[in-house]
């Protein structure tokens, strides 16, 4: 297995409910290290050019609306196949479908406020980190 590094971010249904911790914990529990961090408060440009692959979709307007509601952690963490290891602690996209122990099972609201985001492959992985952090602010 190799070392890995993506890209995750606390979002604002998380942000307002105080659960920065309480998310942080779970990835940190799963062997995940967070190697940068910061809070952001997106603003629509920002959202709307992160998420440009869902530009199309129906719920798009909606999630550029909830992803610029209040503050995000935006993060990179590390660890031994950190990509998919922090797919399977975020669980399921629609928390109705996340398994137990998981971060969504147990914070998300709804499909669209789930509490947190990650990368789902190297590629994205890499253009997320870029979009966020530029490499003096990752600092292991
Ligand atoms: P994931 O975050 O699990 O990778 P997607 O990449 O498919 O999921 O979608 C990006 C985000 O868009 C989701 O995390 C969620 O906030 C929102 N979203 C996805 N599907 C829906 C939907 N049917 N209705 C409302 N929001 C949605
Ligand atoms: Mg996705």
């Amino acid at each position: 297995m190799a070392i890995e590094r993506t890209f995750s971010m606390i979002k604002p249904d998380a942000t307002k409910r105080n659960l920065t911790g309480a998310v942080t914990a779970k990835l940190e529990e799963a062997g995940l290290r967070v190697i940068a961090s910061k809070r952001v408060w997106m603003s629509k440009r920002e959202a709307e050019g992160f998420y440009a692959v869902h530009a199309a979709r129906p719920f798009f307007g909606e999630l550029v609306e909830t992803m610029t509601s209040g503050p995000t952690i935006v993060q990179v963490l590390e660890g031994e196949n950190a990509i998919l290891k922090n797919r399977e602690v975020m669980g399921a996209t629609n928390p109705a479908d996340a398994a137990e122990g998981t971060i969504r099972k147990e914070f998300a609201l709804s499909i669209g406020e789930n509490s947190v985001h990650g990368s789902d492959a190297p590629e994205t992985a890499a253009q997320e980190i870029t979009y966020w952090f530029s490499s003096t602010e990752i600092v292991g």
